[in-house]
């Protein structure tokens, strides 16, 4: 959906336009250390190691692989849409077995067939929020039944757990903590409302402990990369940090924060509603299953009849809203509506089921 009528956290846009600081401004230092104590707030965690990796949401993602898995590790993969499929090929680049655990999209994935799936696996993935298809998948009920195979962790060989939250973080619930993942990254342009350049990114001790030797990234070395980001006092350069993009990071997250994270998820939670119980009010079907769909991102079958391409752009160009097209297998079938970030609102809800009505002419 379009940004709506007005945005409520201009300091997240005023960051590119402020003179710029130098990335070794102790001003700067400043904000970033407060970023990532911000971060650590949104993510329900104590990790030391949270910090935005520079680039969008998949940079975050082969930061998670390349600092932990090698040639020849075990690595467990749900797979229930593009971004299941895309955590498979970055563990297979890093030279990986991958075990790929299915479940059709619009499905979500079942916890006790990926602890099932290999006898000891360094590492499990999963994707919270399934931007292809809208489904959220229980990664709670994963981090549980692996605390319950080995209560102790840290002391046995526990496989890590790693969630993909770029669609998640600040639009569901996330702890990170709470539910026993051990490596979790997100993105600035999803339920954060920021632009899109930073990864939010979070490792316990447990897997830093376990990172590979020489991870095959040099950019994306978190070892390196956490003597610039997360030291308070003696830092070691490393690469230039994206000074206004962390700025801008800081505002959104200083703006989450004052409204409440509860209230964020609230506030998805009732537009979601909203919007699911308006398409179907109005004879659409929804794809993803029941029971696990996302607020912050619908999936709606493109009705029979109705020209997909045609009716987004009459969105985008009648009434400013963008909505997404299927991707897969269900391209040109689905639609994907997101309303995360800022943009979650009942008002553009409204407009956004008023807008499609006229078009559909139901
Ligand atoms: N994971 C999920 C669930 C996503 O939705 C996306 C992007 O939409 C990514 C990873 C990749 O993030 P980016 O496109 O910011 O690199």
């Amino acid at each position: 959906m379009g940004p709506g009528p007005s945005n409520p956290y201009p300091e997240a846009t005023e960051a590119f336009t402020r003179p710029m600081l130098g990335h070794l401004d102790p001003v700067f230092l400043e904000l970033l250390d407060e970023t990532c104590d911000r971060l650590r707030q949104v993510w329900g965690t104590e990790n030391e190691l949270t910090l935005p990796v520079s680039g969008t949401g998949s940079a975050g993602m082969e930061a998670a692989f390349v600092n932990l898995v090698g040639p020849g590790d075990a690595v467990v993969v749900g797979v229930n849409g593009l971004f299941g499929e895309r955590m498979c090929d970055v563990a297979a680049r890093c030279g990986a077995e991958v075990v790929r655990v299915d479940e059709p999209w619009g499905q979500p994935l079942i916890a006790q067939h990926l602890i099932e799936a290999h006898p000891n696996p360094k590492l499990i993935a999963a994707v919270h929020a399934e931007t292809s298809t809208g489904v959220r998948n229980d990664i709670a009920a994963i981090g549980a039944l692996l605390a319950e195979a080995d209560p102790q962790g840290a002391a046995g060989q526990r496989p890590l757990l790693l969630a993909d939250c770029v669609t998640s973080l600040g639009g569901i619930p996330v702890e990170v903590d709470q539910w026993g993942v051990d490596v979790a990254y997100a993105g600035t342009q999803k339920c954060l409302g920021v632009a899109p350049g930073l990864a939010p990114f979070t490792m316990n001790d447990r897997a830093t402990q376990r990172r590979v030797e020489r991870p095959q990234s040099w950019y994306l070395d978190l070892g390196m990369i956490a003597q610039y980001a997360t030291t308070h006092g003696a830092r070691k350069y490393h690469h230039t940090a994206p000074v206004a993009m962390i700025i801008s990071l800081h505002a959104g997250l200083g703006a989450l924060l004052d409204e409440g994270i509860d209230h964020a998820h609230r506030r998805h939670a009732e537009c979601g509603e909203l919007l699911q119980d308006g398409l179907q009010a109005m004879g659409l079907e929804l794809f993803a299953a029941e029971g696990s769909r996302l607020p912050e991102l619908t999936t709606v079958w493109v009705p029979d009849g109705a020209d997909d391409q045609k009716v987004r752009a009459t969105l985008l160009e009648r009434y400013d809203i963008e909505i997404g097209g299927g991707v897969g297998a269900f391209a040109g079938r689905v639609w994907r509506i997101g309303c995360m970030g800022h943009t979650a609102r009942v008002a553009n809800v409204t407009l956004l089921l008023a807008a499609l009505s006229e078009v559909l002419g139901r």
